[in-house]
């Protein structure tokens, strides 16, 4: 599955926001038997609206979002690239993660300590970025003359890794994050992704405001959203306090809450959504009597591939996949209703899925 890392400094929030989260599930988790939750790892389900309607249309018994891993990794403090605090064991778990979650301090609290004794999170984001770049500068600065060496003896595969992790090199060294680096070809696409840098993963901001500022954000978040902009990054505004306030109450209850913070949706389901997009996920749904299931992808996957996430035999034994577009689905009224319109269509091997496609596979 995909994994997102939490990050940020300590007392900025990453625990609350963290409970919150798989608290949440926990509390429906006795509705997906096969959901686990360990201590610091949540498994959460995305929310899609789509689901339901499908749903409703087949008349499936059961509903099955598809889930995405949240891991809580404390630690980080500056010189952990030195191996300060838990430095080092904290930098190899991001290592094992898709993309990075970075909360951010956005509220004032004198009774709670800032450990820059300041709240300024640009400041602290860079404070967490100059680890991680040093983290990825000290190993590169050990890989790339030998990749040099090797490629003047006329070895095909290190010339290409010289070249594209020298390239990040450079950009560590000017101070920017290796996610810049721009890879020729295929080949060095995935020399970059196999070396397992830190600053090539796609970052989310998290801004944690007071609760009176979870609807407009105020100066700091503001600051957050400036930087993420101009960085490619994103950012969402999210106030902890009111995500912890929300977990045990009931959808009625939790609505009316939301309605009179003027908020719409939980910072919690902003936080799932945006972590999807970050990851370049897309979602394709299996849909019948018994249930309606949601399942995850990257995008450019194909059909076999697909069909691989539900079981292995499927993708081995693929003969082609019977796909029907969200939109038709609904607009028609189910599988039967759109195959009589001409909308189900027979996709073979090569068809790339598309974000909200019903799919039935064949396979022998
Ligand atoms: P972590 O060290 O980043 O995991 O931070 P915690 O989640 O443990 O939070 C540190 C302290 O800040 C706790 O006492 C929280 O209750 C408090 N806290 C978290 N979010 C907010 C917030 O939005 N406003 C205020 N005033 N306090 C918060």
């Amino acid at each position: 599955g995909f994994k997102c890392g939490i990050v940020g400094l300590p007392n900025v929030g990453k625990s609350t926001l963290f409970n919150a989260l798989t608290e949440t599930q926990a509390a429906q988790a006795a509705n997906y038997p096969f959901c686990t939750i360990e201590p610091n790892i949540g498994n959460v389900a995305v929310p899609d609206d789509r689901l339901d309607k499908l749903a409703a249309i087949a008349g499936s018994q059961k509903i099955i979002p598809t889930q995405l891993a949240f891991v809580d990794i404390a630690g980080l403090v500056r010189g952990a690239s030195k191996g300060e605090g838990l430095g080092n064991q904290f930098l190899g778990n991001i290592r094992e993660v898709d993309a990075i979650v970075h909360v951010l301090r956005c509220f004032e609290d004198d009774d709670i300590q800032h450990v820059e004794n300041k709240v300024d999170p640009v400041a602290d984001a860079e404070t967490v970025e100059t680890e991680l770049l040093l983290s990825d500068l000290e190993s590169l600065e050990k890989r790339v003359p030998a990749f040099q060496k090797k490629a003047t003896g006329g070895d095909k595969e290190a010339k290409a890794a010289a070249s594209v992790l020298g390239q990040a090199l450079d950009l560590l060294r000017a101070g920017k994050p290796a996610r810049l680096t721009e890879p020729k070809d295929p080949e060095e696409e995935r020399i970059l992704r196999q070396a397992q840098l830190l600053t090539t993963k796609p970052v989310l901001y998290v801004c944690n405001v007071e609760e009176a500022n979870a609807a407009t954000g105020n100066a700091h978040s503001d600051a957050v959203f400036a930087r993420a902009k101009a960085e490619g990054a994103q950012a969402v505004l999210v106030s902890a306090a009111i995500e912890s306030e929300l977990v045990g109450m009931e959808a009625e209850e939790r609505m009316l809450f939301l309605e009179e913070m003027g908020l719409h949706e939980t910072g919690l389901a902003r936080v799932i959504r945006a972590g999807y997009e970050l990851l370049h996920l897309l979602t394709f749904f299996t849909v019948g009597p018994k249930e309606a299931r949601a399942w995850t992808v990257h995008a450019g996957a194909t059909a076999p591939e697909a069909a691989g996430e539900i079981h292995s035999d499927f993708q081995k034994g693929f003969i082609r996949a019977e796909t029907i577009a969200f939109a038709d689905y609904v607009a028609l009224g189910g599988e039967a209703k759109a195959r009589e319109a001409g909308k189900l269509r027979a996709e073979g091997k090569g068809y790339v899925v598309q974000d909200g496609d019903v799919m039935h596979f064949l396979h022998s």
